[in-house]
């Protein structure tokens, strides 16, 4: 690398560091002829993470400069790493001929990529969003102007592009529910105004956050900008007005850091979709994760989810749109209706779903290769791909008019748009299987365009041109058997026999003696090889241009696709759901304005699947405004959790649109769905810790209103047992008298069924168990009433727990369930009853006080009272004596 010698790398180092210090929050690829290199703390973090070997340069004198550098051919791995990774890579191009530059090539960088932004295949998931996010919360705001503080502290707007697909969502928030927003769009980078960091909801710690200045997120600035991109006078059409101050500044800053990554141009986006709060259910993260939605517990794969049961949809559009109904059920009783219907009318049709199913077979990721178009990155594979897409769509199409009667489905059967001109130059003008590239193999069909035509054939030998030379110079000479030949050395020639030689005229050159004669040149035979070789180039500068022609058209259509492809997935989603209905045995569920949730022989629609069919025990729920708590107890594996989840689950999949696994469903419209799973339950985090669940729990207590379904599973139970049950105990009464909530809390503390007594709305359930002999048969049935035990010794004994120690247990539970609870737990841990100072355990294995034990035994009500009295002179002085 001589630009490196001692002469030319002051310069060059300054250009360096010129580039560098705008790029400074990125690792920058240096282009240097083959190489991208990376200098000082870039080529340390690159030969850290990406395991290259790290050099150094002497910088004229001074110190050493560490160096790690990567051959341009492999860069697009090494920048995916990176990325992956979390950090951003800006690529500098040289951007003139190194042979014609004077003095240092002039470098500039083309592209930022960052986890958020990025078009390459390989660093997306087909499956889902790659969402990049800018979060502005109103009230950290300087205040730039009085009308942009209207509305109010509190507020959130966020700005959220996905780059890969040109969707954009503009959505208002507030501070409570940005949590529940990141969780659902798991943005891989996040924009917020400088110093408002801690702000963010901690639940998105895998994402890069990104600082801008505050001023970028100044909505007056914005507006203009945002009616500059879309080519609109003012952003009303996206019914966006002066309240809008925070989600017109959070986009501004969106656009503004695209923008910058982009600087040849930002590929276009479509029309924002804006969310409004009560549009969408939030579910925070831990009721998303608990639920096991999209993300399993275990893994964080998607095996065990509901999306892993609901997803057969067959485009990535649809998988995406499915992940995102799944994330944001609806709260509207009339959008929860429209999607229903759309579902009912593929399940009513079976043939229809199934041309629906196989229609959208044929129909690749239109979104994102449209977006690719756009963007002027599509390979001629992708265009094409685009083209086969379309030319799939009147199959959709005529599925869709199969159950287009009414509603939603009809809607977009007469809004219906195939871009069939598109389809058809796309599929006209490009070959049937084109390269990844432009270059050896043709692109461009044949019969399209006349000058690539004629060059082709020139290329390919030109024939006609060949054999009329051929033919000319035979007549010339007077040499029937002259032919004109070609070879890879000395290109085209002309071939004359030994006994012809004496007839060759003097114009032609000899080149070259082979047994059978010789063979020439002429000056015209030369004018034509010229015009073959430089033909194989100008194709191909004719391909491409042709190709871009192409490209840039499907590009200028974007919105039109993006349209389609939203279709598409719809249509996807809509059969999908229906398709899993019929296989599964969903039904319908009733929504409903009122309070009630009914459920009639509800399923797990994940536990069900991995048992044989018919092995999952249905059970019946119902949740009405006098009945709208229960605690649900039974012993450790009965089935609690399950009931739990599937009880959500169920009332999720409605409000998304979905049929449920139940044989009947009436579904009051929930605003949240929460659950919370105590902390020794909770295989969530790894670290849980009491604190964690209890400041999730005060979360709840916090948001939930009448209208929401809270599910607690074992809460408390990260304490001592005594703090658990009072905890558990004035939640649940809080829950009951504050919020007055539908709430189900699943506990394995029976103590809990003693709140019937007290609050009216209260039923007990258990889920049953049969002891038979020695076992204990799990029937995984719901019934009335509470259970009466834990069932924890006899879950011990089946353990293979010591018989001795088994009889143990069942005194010191006597003891402890008596009525005496309270003050037994007191007097075990007084003074006066010593602990074994070697052995806490010591406390339990102590003699139980003899007096406590008889007042155990004591059963008041078949007591008389000279017994009673009797009975209360002989402990009093037992108790005295001790
Ligand atoms: P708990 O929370 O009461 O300890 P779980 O809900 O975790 O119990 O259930 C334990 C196991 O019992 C589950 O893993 C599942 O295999 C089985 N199970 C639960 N509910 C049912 C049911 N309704 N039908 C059949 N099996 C069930
Ligand atoms: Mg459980």
């Amino acid at each position: 690398m001589t630009t490196m010698s001692t002469a030319a790398q002051t310069p060059l180092m300054q250009q360096y560091r010129e580039i560098k210090g705008r790029h400074q929050n990125a690792i920058l690829f240096f282009r240097m002829g083959e190489f991208y290199e990376m200098f000082y703390d870039d080529a340390e973090t690159a030969s850290r993470v990406l395991g290259l070997t790290l050099t150094s340069r002497n910088n004229g004198g001074a110190a050493d400069v560490p160096l790690a550098g990567v051959p341009v051919k492999a860069a697009g791995d090494y920048v995916r790493r990176l990325v992956q990774q979390g950090f951003r890579v800006a690529i500098c191009e040289q951007t003139e001929d190194p042979r014609l530059a004077k003095g240092v090539v002039r470098r500039e960088v083309i592209e930022t990529v960052t986890p958020g932004v990025a078009l390459a295949d390989d660093l997306l998931d087909g499956t889902r969003n790659n969402f990049i996010c800018a979060v502005l919360v109103d009230d950290e705001r300087e205040t730039p102007s009085a009308g942009a503080a209207a509305g109010g502290a509190g507020r959130v707007g966020v700005a959220a592009a996905d780059v890969s697909t040109g969707e954009v969502r503009f959505i208002e928030t507030n501070v409570a529910d940005l949590d529940p927003l990141m969780a659902r769009l798991a943005p891989r980078e996040i924009l917020v105004p400088a110093a408002s960091r801690a702000r963010l909801p901690s639940s998105r710690s895998d994402a890069l956050v990104t600082e801008r200045e505050s001023w970028e997120f100044d909505a007056p600035l914005a507006v203009e900008d945002l009616a500059r991109q879309y080519g609109v006078l003012s952003l009303e059409g996206f019914g966006l007005g002066p309240s809008d101050a925070a989600v017109v500044g959070a986009a501004g800053a969106l656009f503004r850091y695209l923008r910058e990554l982009q600087p040849a141009g930002l590929p276009q986006m479509a029309r924002p979709i804006v969310e409004r709060p009560g549009g969408a259910m939030p579910l925070d993260e831990m009721t998303r994760r608990n639920l096991e939605l999209v993300e399993s517990l275990r893994g964080g794969g998607t095996e065990g989810t509901l999306l892993s049961v609901l997803d057969r949809t067959g485009t990535p559009m649809g998988a995406r749109l499915l992940r995102q109904w799944i994330l944001a059920p609806l709260t509207n009783r009339v959008a929860i209706e429209a999607r229903l219907d759309g579902v009912s009318k593929f399940v009513a049709e079976p043939i229809a779903r199934e041309a629906m199913r196989d229609a959208v077979d044929g129909v690749r990721d239109v979104e994102r290769l449209a977006a690719k178009a756009a963007a002027h990155r599509s390979t001629p594979r992708e265009l094409r791909a685009l083209g086969d897409s379309l030319a799939a769509l009147p199959a959709v199409a005529s599925a869709l008019r199969r159950v287009a009667a009414s509603g939603r489905l009809a809607e977009m059967s007469s809004a219906w748009d195939e871009a069939s001109e598109l389809a058809g130059r796309l599929c006209s003008a490009l070959v049937e299987r084109p390269p990844l590239a432009i270059g050896e193999d043709a692109v461009i069909a044949a019969g399209v365009d006349a000058e690539l035509d004629a060059l082709r054939e020139l290329r390919d030998g030109g024939r006609d041109a060949i054999a009329k030379i051929q033919a000319d110079e035979r007549a010339r000479t007077g040499i029937p058997s002259l032919k004109v030949g070609f070879n890879k050395v000395f290109g085209y020639y002309i071939e004359v026999t030994k006994s012809n030689l004496h007839l060759v005229p003097p114009d032609f050159q000899r080149r070259q003696t082979i047994t059978s004669g010789e063979r020439f040149v002429t000056p015209a035979l030369k004018e034509h090889e010229e015009r073959v070789l430089s033909a194989a180039e100008r194709i191909e500068s004719r391909e491409r241009e042709l190709f871009d022609g192409l490209r840039a058209e499907a590009g200028s259509e974007i919105a039109r696709l993006q349209q389609i492809a939203r279709r598409v997935a719809e249509l996807d989603v809509l059969a999908t759901l229906a398709d899993v209905a019929a296989r599964e045995g969903y039904v319908r569920p009733a929504i409903v304005d009122g309070f009630e949730l009914e459920i009639t022989a509800g399923r797990h629609p994940v536990v069900e699947r991995m048992m044989p069919r018919d092995k999952f025990i249905p059970n019946d729920l119902r949740l009405v405004e006098d009945a709208r708590v229960i605690i649900l107890t039974g012993p450790n594996m009965a089935g609690k959790s399950t009931v739990l989840r599937q009880i959500g689950l169920i009332v999720l999949m409605a409000q998304a649109g979905s049929f449920v696994p139940a044989s009947a469903a009436r579904i009051g419209v929930v605003d949240r769905i929460f659950t919370r799973v105590g902390a020794s339950d909770n295989l969530v985090r790894g670290q849980s810790t009491f604190m964690v669940e209890m400041s999730e729990t005060s979360a709840i207590l916090h948001t939930a209103t009448a209208r929401s379904l809270v599910l607690l599973d074992e809460i408390g139970r990260g304490t001592a047992t005594y703090d658990g049950v009072s905890i558990a105990w004035a939640v649940t009464e809080h829950l009951h008298n504050g919020i007055c909530c539908k709430t189900v809390f699943a506990t394995h503390y029976h103590e809990l069924t003693q709140l019937a007594d007290e609050l009216d709305a209260l039923r007990n359930f258990n889920v049953a168990v049969r002891e038979a002999g020695d076992q204990i048969l799990f029937l995984h049935r719901l019934e009335p009433g509470g259970a009466d035990r834990s069932y924890g010794i006899e879950v011990g004994r089946l353990a293979g727990l010591p018989a001795e120690v088994i009889q143990r247990a069942r005194r010191v539970l006597a003891l402890l369930e008596g009525e005496q609870l309270v003050r037994g737990l007191d007097a075990l841990a007084s003074p006066r009853q010593p602990a074994t100072p070697t052995d806490q355990l010591g406390l339990f294995a102590a003699a139980p006080d003899p007096v406590v034990e008889q007042l155990a035994q004591v059963d008041v009500n078949t007591l008389t009272p000279l017994e009673a009295l009797s009975l209360l002179a002989k402990l009093a002085a037992e108790a005295k004596r001790r």
